[in-house]
């Protein structure tokens, strides 16, 4: 056995995807020296952190909400340029609003006197047990972050050591989330404030373990930042910091298979029958349809896997300003529990749906020509359960008209005149642009049993030079988990990689 260790340099990485994950590992693996090509097979960087423009308008096309930021700036120290010369981050203020059913309303904020004052007005006496709620969310955040989350843990001891197990017991991380915000907040609208973040996740708040009270934790404490620009202007970020680090992008590139030969993979083959042959490949095309497609060899537990809700997500250009709306808002209907059991369980379109609205030129006016706004509206909806599909082209305008007709009722005056552009995204486009193997938006999904140890490791288990990073691997969904993963799955591509057998 030779156990000389491997010059970086000498070792040539195929990335397949440019979305966050892999335009972030990317970053990594040039700075330690490997030469990195990165195939994308769109003609721009960023995957679900997409772009649409028409007539002048700019639309996210899907993450809005940047939190965690101090992962986004760990990775631009890590390769020694300032965040500050790639992006401009605002922090919002409110972080959004928060509208019952009742038609009251609660300024979620950073600022905590504004938000005891804003829960004491939701339910008088809450103050000092709202307090309490964010201690107990903190220790949360720091076991489910040191423990779980910000580290490996393909190897079973990482993951079962009696230390975690002490620490998740102690501080109740498994019971039900509703049950422990239940234990702080009398009123269901706080208990729904501090408990929907799940859905972030493609996860019921109704189903959800405690330890995801981390996220409103996260919210409150860390703030809720917005890049001028947008959110695209993240991954266009990050292409240009790869580009000016080394890493070869190219667009338009879309992979369709991975020859191997015995325990490797030997080729990344093209759909314009171009050939690579790189020693390592690091997949950030999403892990199950890698396996189905890519490799042909579906995951063994794909039939068993469960997969995160979707998202029907509407974009409109509208020629009026509708000022009374914040930049975020969180639209709670009168039942959400109904809602989230039709989305999850019965797997039908809610007939009251949660949905929420974004605006964003009313923090960047450039997104939108003068006096006009775009609009992006987010409605949870269930992924494809087999046997149990949605005819999407025939419910997606079915949805849109009731939207519209639902936003002109919820204060958007006249909506419909006012569109200029618009544009609907369904479950069946997050299978035929992303290969979402159930039309899933957030990925496989995030209950107990798929996270940690339990969710798709980032090496393939046979194929040692096949690697993984986004959000259908470790840790899991969300700008800042699929930042982590780009640094977990760099990490140990190096270890391993650096004692050639
Ligand atoms: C509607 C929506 C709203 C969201 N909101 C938020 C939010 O507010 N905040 C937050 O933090 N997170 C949010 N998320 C989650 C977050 O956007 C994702 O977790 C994250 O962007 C996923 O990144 P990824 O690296 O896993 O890859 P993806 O974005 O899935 O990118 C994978 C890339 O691989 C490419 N690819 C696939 N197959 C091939 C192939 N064969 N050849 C070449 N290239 C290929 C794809 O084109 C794509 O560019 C949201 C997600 C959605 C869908």
């Amino acid at each position: 056995m030779d156990f000389s260790v491997a010059d970086p340099a000498a070792r040539h990485v195929v990335v397949i995807g440019a979305g966050l994950g892999g335009l972030a590992a990317a970053i990594r693996l040039r700075h330690r020296g490997y030469r990195v090509t990165l195939l994308e097979r769109h003609a721009h960087p960023g995957g679900r952190c997409g772009l649409w423009e028409s007539e002048g308008f700019r639309f996210d096309t899907g993450p809005t909400l940047l939190l965690m930021v101090d992962y986004l700036r760990a990775l631009f120290e890590e390769v020694g340029r300032p965040m500050e010369e790639y992006l401009d981050l605002v922090q919002l203020d409110p972080n959004y609003r928060v509208h019952y059913a009742d038609g009251t309303t609660l300024d979620v904020t950073s600022r905590l006197n504004a938000m005891l004052e804003g829960v004491e007005r939701v339910e008088p006496g809450v103050g000092p047990r709202f307090l309490q709620f964010l201690a107990a969310t903190a220790q949360l955040y720091r076991i489910g972050l040191d423990g779980f989350v910000d580290r490996n843990v393909h190897r079973r001891g990482d993951f079962f050591s009696p230390r975690n197990a002490g620490l998740l017991l102690r501080a109740r991380a498994m019971e039900r989330l509703q049950r422990m915000v239940g234990r702080y907040f009398r009123s269901e609208k706080l208990r729904h404030t501090f408990s929907f973040q799940s859905l972030y996740l493609g996860l019921s708040p109704f189903e959800s373990p405690a330890i995801y009270s981390l996220l409103p934790y996260t919210e409150v404490a860390g703030g809720l930042y917005f890049p001028k620009g947008g959110m695209h202007a993240l991954p266009r970020a990050l292409a240009r910091l790869a580009e000016e680090l080394g890493v070869t992008i190219r667009y338009g590139a879309d992979v369709t298979r991975l020859e191997r030969t015995g325990t490797k993979v030997s080729a990344v083959i093209l759909a314009d029958g171009s050939r690579l042959s790189p020693d390592l490949v690091l997949a950030n095309a999403d892990l199950p349809y890698v396996y189905h497609t890519l490799l042909g060899e579906p995951h063994p537990r794909i039939d068993r896997f469960d997969f995160s809700c979707s998202a029907f997500l509407l974009y409109l250009g509208v020629n009026r300003r509708y000022s009374h709306l914040p930049h975020h808002t969180l639209v709670v209907p009168a039942d959400l529990r109904t809602a989230c059991e039709d989305i999850f369980s019965r797997h039908r379109v809610p007939a009251d749906p949660a949905y929420y609205i974004c605006v964003p030129s009313r923090t960047d006016p450039s997104l939108a020509p003068p006096g006009c706004e775009n609009v992006y509206v987010l409605v949870p909806v269930p992924s494809q359960a087999r046997g149990r599909e949605i005819n999407w082209q025939v419910e997606g305008p079915r949805l849109e008209t009731a939207m519209l007709e639902r936003l002109e009722r919820f204060g958007l005056t006249d909506l419909r005149r006012h569109v200029v552009t618009s544009r609907t995204f369904t479950p069946a486009d997050f299978t035929l642009d992303f290969s979402a193997t159930r039309g899933e938006a957030f990925g496989l999904a995030h209950g107990i049993d798929q996270v940690g140890y339990f969710r798709p490791h980032n090496r393939h288990p046979r194929y040692g030079n096949l690697y993984f990073v986004g959000q259908s691997t470790h840790p899991g969904c969300g700008i800042p988990m699929v930042l982590i993963s780009s640094r977990l799955v760099v990490e140990r591509m190096a270890e391993e990689q650096a004692v050639r057998l």
